[in-house]
């Protein structure tokens, strides 16, 4: 059984709570559907409803163990059954208390804390839990599970006005089920209130309510990616849709960070193969070897075979599609630029122009053309809803699909049978 730090209230920050919130709903775990959950108060105290009716009031150091059991959750606390119900809840005393929330197994190694309301259903032999939390503090943690503790304050700025352009064009992602977003990738990486450093709340807050938009006010499609290789990509390179404020733009900042530079190498064998398994009917010996890239382009010609260069890199793995090759021996080796997409925001250029002291302005404007920020309530959504933006590299965390059926009167809507028992 997992323990939880029983006691150990340092691991918990103060959280963001800012008055006048607006709510959001959010399913997490909702990638996992656990089997069975632990529930901890942080501070007393939190009550818990099944079937209509008060079940248990608990206190700090108590524990909820949640089970998914033949389509319905059964409850207990640490000593006692509180029975099997289709639908629980479980609300605290005030907004600003927490609990932390987790798997019984397999155990996390880092604990999950969330604030909120937050109800319990069987789904598909799992839990469906849903957390209605404010707006606000969901933007921390997503800004927190995307770019982590290290960063200047300027570029928690950037993130926050981002995930929050990201969710609010996206409140109808999940239409038809009981919650606005999920936490993961799908919608925006979520993994509960933000507590490893206070820059990241500051710098929530000092943006509060801001979003991008293009020159008609529409939210954008803000996607953004970890290290551009020193020039962005046009978004139709990548995506069929072409979008006025993705354009390619040189990047000067990325160039010291990690990501900037790589290599991998690919048999001969195996790109021969590759090419001839996608049309290429010149026989090897009369193809170039090489391919050189020296400023970004879209396509690979080989022989009779136009390739999309973001095919190449979907089908060999590669880093990027900002890459030239040429073969030593029985290798192919690639040597190529940046990481993800090259779409939007630049990750690493934008954080070291944060570390020179430009502002978060300065920086959306630089990566997003023709953008600017304003009020969330000055907003409209983005037209164009067709467009497909398919993110083929998780790992960037890229916001993924512009398809939304938003419309301004609904952001937010929380359901009303979860706030109540
Ligand atoms: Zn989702
Ligand atoms: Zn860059």
């Amino acid at each position: 059984m997992l323990v939880l730090g029983v006691g150990s209230s340092n691991l918990f920050a103060q959280p963001y709570a800012p008055s006048g919130s607006t709510k959001i709903l959010i399913s997490v775990y909702a990638q996992q559907h656990p089997q069975s959950l632990i529930l901890k108060p942080h501070k007393e105290s939190f009550r818990v409803f099944g079937g209509g009716i008060m079940l248990a009031e608990l206190k700090k150091n108590d524990l909820l163990y949640i089970t998914s059991s033949k389509g319905k959750i059964r409850i207990r606390t640490i000593d006692r059954a509180l029975g099997t119900f289709s639908r629980v809840l479980v609300k605290p005393s005030t907004d600003s208390n927490m609990f932390s929330l987790n798997p019984a197994n397999p155990s996390l190694k880092n604990l999950r804390k969330y604030s909120g309301n937050i109800a319990f259903t069987a789904k598909g032999g799992g839990i469906e839990s849903i957390l209605e939390t404010d707006f606000e503090q969901y933007i921390a943690g997503v800004v927190e599970a995307e770019i982590g503790g290290k960063q200047p304050l300027e570029m928690y700025k950037v993130q926050a006005i981002i995930a929050r352009t990201y969710a609010i064009g996206h409140m109808n992602k999940h239409k038809g089920e009981k919650f606005n977003l999920c936490d993961d990738v799908h919608c925006q990486a979520y993994k509960g209130v933000a507590c490893s450093n206070s820059e990241i709340v500051k710098g929530c807050e000092q943006t509060r309510d801001l979003v991008v938009v293009n020159r008609n006010n529409e939210l954008i499609t803000a996607v953004f990616h970890a290290n551009c290789g020193g020039q962005t990509v046009n978004s139709e390179d990548v995506w069929p849709k072409y979008k006025s404020y993705l354009r390619s733009c040189s990047c000067p900042y990325c160039s010291n960070s990690k990501s900037y530079k790589w290599r991998m190498s690919v048999a001969v064998s195996k790109w021969d193969k590759y090419l001839e398994g996608n049309g290429v009917t010149v026989s090897p010996d009369q193809l170039p070897k090489g391919f050189e890239q020296p400023r970004r382009q879209s396509i690979l010609e080989v022989g009779n075979v136009t390739f999309p260069l973001y095919k190449v890199r979907k089908d060999l793995g590669l880093r990027s599609t900002f890459f030239s090759y040429s073969q030593f021996g029985d290798s192919i080796v690639f040597s190529g630029k940046g990481f993800g997409h090259g779409v939007g925001l630049c990750q690493d250029g934008a954080s070291s122009m944060a570390q020179l002291h430009m502002s978060y302005q300065h920086i959306i404007s630089y990566y997003y053309r023709g953008c600017k920020i304003i009020h969330r309530q000055n907003a409209i959504p983005e037209k164009n809803e067709d467009a497909e933006m398919v993110d083929e590299n998780a790992n960037t965390n890229t916001l993924a699909t512009s398809k939304s059926s938003f419309t301004g009167g609904d952001y937010f809507v929380p359901d009303s049978t979860l706030i109540s028992p």
